[in-house]
């Protein structure tokens, strides 16, 4: 038995963000724009801003967005009288606007209130347009928002169906100008979305689909889009890929590669994407052996004969990205590994499709010299 949602109205392809203030109008008459300090200075940006007129303007998102920073949202939601928002950029202004579009509504004053196993959000919420930069985190089509807190040193998620964005205008055209770095990276984070989705204890018939689709555009075509980052067809298929990645694991969740991306990223200070990338090749080799028929499948779909293919294709997408592939380049010292294994036994770690050992992750990380 299964359930599949997915309430987002979906438009894809090279120029749609041009229609960004025109599918504001269909959602309110005040919207706020979220995004990120250096996305505020781009054409594209600076265009739809223009278009929409006199809106408040919220760009103080950082990479892993802040608790405060929802806070400061919602208050200026609030004040405002926002009846809408328009999310732009990568998955960190997509997560605080999807959090603050759903607190807003709500009686409480801060995002605490809502982190994990604290109170659910109800049904109300201001419609959210989505218009991702990045081919990477799926955030356009997911009920998830991952949020940092750095008092307490942690990073949690915020989820439920308040969370999904109303709309998602998907444009390859806003990721043309992605360093190699981040293309890679956002990549490499959309490939665990579609691999961990698939792998999932709970995977189901439709997110399978989607996730092998994902990851055979995603192997076909990251390295034509780092030999040429203006290929706009190749960029198309990376956009395509993510948002396939989004829809494959926001039912079925991820699994042992993110968890183990929490603590690289609040300790260790990884993008996302590089974080998940860091364990990626270890895990499809753990893994395969527990998926068997299910395993060959996948790899088959992606031009693979066995796991050690995929893994080493992994590891060469990394090393073209400038992706840190050891705890040195990590930043990581030996002597950190206990503590580190320790704190990578997130709740996502009991979705993993082979159980997971502090002894597994001790020969990982412990390889990884
Ligand atoms: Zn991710």
């Amino acid at each position: 038995m299964w359930t599949f949602t997915l309430p987002t109205k979906i438009q894809f392809g090279v120029g749609v963000s041009r229609d960004c203030a025109q599918v504001a109008r269909e959602y309110g008459s005040r919207p706020v724009v979220v995004t990120g300090k250096t996305l505020i200075g781009t054409d594209r940006v600076r265009e739809i801003i223009a278009e929409l007129g006199d809106v408040p303007v919220f760009a103080e998102v950082t990479p892993n967005p802040t608790v405060q920073q929802v806070d400061a949202l919602t208050r200026l939601i609030r004040e405002e009288h926002c009846d809408s928002v328009i999310a732009i950029g990568g998955g960190s202004p997509l997560d605080c606007a999807k959090a603050a579009s759903a607190l807003a509504p709500s009686s409480e004053s801060g995002i605490r209130a809502f982190l994990t196993g604290g109170r659910q959000f109800g049904r109300e919420r201001l419609p959210l347009i989505a218009v991702p930069t990045t081919s990477g985190t799926g955030s356009e089509v997911t009920p998830i928002a991952v949020l940092d807190d750095p008092d307490a040193g942690t990073k949690a998620p915020v989820a439920g169906p308040a969370l999904y964005p109303a709309h998602a205008l998907v444009d390859p055209e806003l990721t043309l100008s992605l360093p190699r770095f981040t293309t890679v990276a956002t990549a490499l984070d959309a490939l665990s979305h579609a691999l961990e989705g698939y792998w999932s204890k709970n995977h189901q018939p439709i997110c399978d689909l989607a996730a092998i689709e994902a990851a055979r555009r995603i192997f076909a075509n990251l390295e034509r889009v780092c030999e040429a980052p203006d290929n706009l067809e190749a960029r198309a298929e990376l956009s395509y890929a993510a948002l396939l990645a989004g829809m494959a694991f926001q039912l079925p969740k991820n699994a042992m590669v993110h968890a183990c991306s929490f603590p690289l990223s609040t300790r260790y200070h990884l993008a996302h994407g590089a974080a998940c990338a860091f364990t990626l090749e270890f895990a499809v080799q753990f893994n395969a052996p527990a998926l068997g028929e299910r395993f060959s499948d996948l790899a088959r779909a992606c031009g693979f004969s066995s796991a050690t293919e995929m893994a080493a294709r992994i590891h060469a997408f990394k090393r073209l990205g400038g992706l840190p592939c050891t705890l040195a380049d990590a930043g990581i010292p030996a002597d950190a590994i206990p503590d580190l294994v320790q704190a990578s036994f997130h709740p996502l770690m009991n979705n993993n499709p082979r159980e997971v050992t502090k002894e597994d992750l001790g020969r990982m990380y412990g390889g990884l010299t």
